[in-house]
């Protein structure tokens, strides 16, 4: 089952901020893991956990460390720096990387989504290191997330910080707030994609996931 969530292009009137609302500051990670671990073990004795019980016990420190982990993107600093470097080969068709692995938290339900996005763009007059394009994927899927706004932030950093001539971002995800929990859809898989420029061109557009759907044999 696959449920497609496309991003009309026309209907966008104002740009995503590159990076998030409130960062998280740095140099208080002690303080930040002791607050939470609290509030997580006044969870689990809502749940009536034994917090004695050495299953347990370290739990509620351990969740707010994995926290800090999981949602490092929204510390402060963690905007990777993107580096670009001239096109001084004049290279004006499609860049790809595609399968690109990564894992987030449902927004709504604070459970995993995960997946893989393939992102493309076609350079103007900048090229960026290709070794980027996980990064800046990594840093707005390490934080609690919807597909789509991922989809959209990906799409948005490269526009903003490397003018292309264009650029399409595609996720396909699965969700254990959807296979766990409600309707216990195991295996559904969610599609979300963004595009800005010359992706809005139905050919260009088509060669991206005509390329996408393209099996490697090695
Ligand atoms: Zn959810």
């Amino acid at each position: 089952m696959t449920e497609i969530v496309s991003l009309n292009p026309e209907a966008k009137t104002e740009r995503t901020p590159a990076s998030g609302d409130n960062s998280i500051p740095s140099g208080d990670d002690a303080g930040i893991v002791e607050r939470v671990a609290g509030h997580m073990a006044a969870i689990m004795t809502e749940l009536k956990l034994d917090l004695e019980d050495p299953n347990f016990s370290e739990t509620p420190a351990r969740v707010a460390k994995m926290y800090l982990e999981m949602f490092h993107g929204l510390r402060e600093g963690a905007e990777p720096k993107v580096t670009t470097f001239p096109n001084d080969e004049g290279y004006h068709h499609m860049v790809i990387e595609r399968e690109i692995p990564f894992y987030s938290m449902c927004a709504h339900h604070f459970v995993p989504f995960y997946g893989h996005a393939h992102i493309a763009y076609i350079p103007r007059s900048e090229v960026v290191g290709l070794s980027k394009l996980p990064r800046i994927l990594e840093f707005y899927a390490k934080r609690p997330q919807l597909q789509e706004r991922l989809t959209e932030q990906v799409a948005e950093f490269l526009w903003s910080k490397l003018d292309p001539l264009g650029v399409m971002v595609v996720i396909e995800a699965r969700h254990l707030c959807v296979e766990m929990r409600g309707v216990k859809k195991a295996g559904a898989l969610t599609t979300t994609s963004a595009l800005r420029g010359c992706f809005a061109d139905r050919l260009v557009r088509e060669e991206f996931l005509a390329l996408l759907r393209r099996q490697t044999t090695w």
